[in-house]
């Protein structure tokens, strides 16, 4: 016999042998340890959401295709109780018109895109001289009145954090910027990109105008052309620096957006169930591979994984949340429709697809046996026990609305504002071994909530659920 018939041989002896031995079940450490090494539900999930659906800005047929998407994928994998849960928002929408222009002193243009709630200019755009803010607060600083006929420009100077600390610090340019600036009578205002990456791709994100204050037309520069209008200003010796600014973006009106969620039912339903979120839409101008795809491929990967262990004791209900970018309506109207649901634990994964490297949870003194149990469980995956006091993500409104149980799973943030909201988020700039090392530790986590006895909060014991005991 060849090397081949002997193959052949030895594998029509084997086979029926390997037909008979049920497949042991693994533990959850063997099915975490599995998913670090072979998981590809996660990668399934976010390589078909991005390929097949893409950008899938909120309140859009374009979220609408991601909620379906999403909800076949989760049936197809044997999720339970799968439901797209409608709610109406009202939409933006970011037309298809971004242009700027210095027209004065030194005339070329810039890299720009809409802001999330920023009004229109007249068509043909508007021109006017630009004051330059190095930040939000010299922007406060400002006087009553000063910017009538203006644009503001506003600065900051965000770098690279691991725990993405400086969000917060650079954040405010784009969040409330617009608005003050408005209140002080500018026409428009231009922002330097909340990001840190130094390609020509203007970062969006949303932008708010408080009561009161009508809207104005509101845009991100890209780094670089930002760093281009500030030489502008350093160069212009006292002239004028004079911008054209065009974009058409608008309101729509109401319309229909939804929560996709699925289940894992749990061996005891009456137990109050541990809830995975993150968040289906994305920004128009990019497919949404870290922000926040990778997210919604971790919880349900985990979610699945985490049962390959055996049924868990409680339901893991995963929470695919819509319109999250555009102001948290989906957490809003979740929150709305399950308060009276109580939630045993809610975590969240909404900040790309990079190893994570902390656990941290508003129980570590109330529960501090849980705590330590999932410090020492994740451990081996270079996970450390932190000591900040979890406040959940974004999607988990519910949960702080009952005040119960949250676990934040920290993931390096380094370049994760490369890539926020930007045309750069795409699938490529996932990496395959830290989106599985992301998957084995909520795995993990999951599978350890799922099988808690006690209150995640406290640690006393649960009563026996009064269902099963007949009680009614
Ligand atoms: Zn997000
Ligand atoms: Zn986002």
């Amino acid at each position: 016999m060849n090397k081949t018939m002997l193959a052949l041989a030895a594998l029509s002896l084997a086979a029926p042998a390997l037909a008979n031995t049920p497949s042991p079940r693994p533990t959850l450490e063997q099915a975490a340890d599995a998913a670090l090494t072979h998981d590809m539900h996660a990668w399934d999930f976010v390589e078909g959401i991005t390929t097949e659906v893409g950008p899938r800005q909120a309140g859009t047929e374009a979220e609408a295709r991601a909620r379906a998407w999403a909800t076949a994928w989760l049936k197809a994998r044997g999720f339970a109780n799968v439901a797209d849960e409608p709610f109406m928002m009202e939409t933006w929408v970011p037309g298809d018109i971004a242009r700027a222009r210095v027209t004065a002193p030194f005339a070329q243009e810039l890299a720009v895109l809409p802001l999330g709630d920023s009004a229109a200019t007249p068509a043909g755009g508007i021109e006017a001289e630009v004051v330059f803010f190095r930040n939000v607060e010299e922007l406060r600083a400002a006087p009553a009145g000063s910017l009538k006929g203006k644009i503001a420009y506003i600065s900051h100077a965000m770098t690279r954090t691991q725990d993405g600390s400086q969000y917060g610090f650079a954040g405010p340019a784009r969040w409330v910027g617009a608005g003050i600036a408005a209140s002080k009578g500018a026409l428009a205002t231009i922002i330097k990109s909340v990001g840190t990456d130094h390609h020509r791709n203007p970062h969006t994100g949303g932008t708010s105008f408080p009561e009161g204050v009508a809207p104005t037309p509101a845009g991100a520069l890209s780094l670089p052309d930002a760093a281009n209008l500030e030489r502008m200003f350093a160069r212009a010796d006292g002239r004028p620096v004079t911008l054209k600014l065009e974009m058409n973006p608008r309101q729509i009106g109401e319309t229909l957006s939804g929560n996709v969620v699925g289940e894992i039912v749990g061996r005891n339903p009456s137990l109050p169930p541990v809830l995975l979120a993150c968040h289906i839409d994305s920004w128009w101008n990019a497919p949404g591979a870290f922000d926040d795809g990778a997210g919604c491929a971790i919880i349900a990967a985990a979610a699945k994984n985490a049962s390959t262990a055996g049924q868990p004791l409680r339901t893991i209900r995963v929470l695919m949340a819509g319109a999250e970018e555009v102001g948290l309506f989906g957490s809003v109207a979740y929150s709305k429709a399950h308060l009276s649901e109580p939630i045993a634990v809610g975590l969240e994964s909404d900040f790309g697809a990079d190893r994570i490297w902390r656990f941290d949870s508003n129980f570590r003194t109330s529960n501090p046996v849980l705590h330590k149990k999932i410090a020492s469980a994740v451990a081996r995956f270079g996970v450390s026990a932190g000591t900040d006091v979890a406040g959940g993500g974004a999607d988990l409104n519910v949960v702080r609305d009952q005040k119960g149980a949250l676990i934040d799973l920290q993931q390096d943030g380094t370049r994760y504002f490369d890539l926020h909201h930007t045309p750069d988020d795409t699938l490529d700039k996932i990496d395959l071994a830290q989106l599985r090392q992301n998957v084995a530790v909520w795995t993990q986590v999951v599978g350890i909530l799922a099988n808690e006895d006690t209150a995640i909060l406290t640690g006393t014991p649960v009563p026996a659920a009064p269902a099963i005991m007949g009680g009614k």
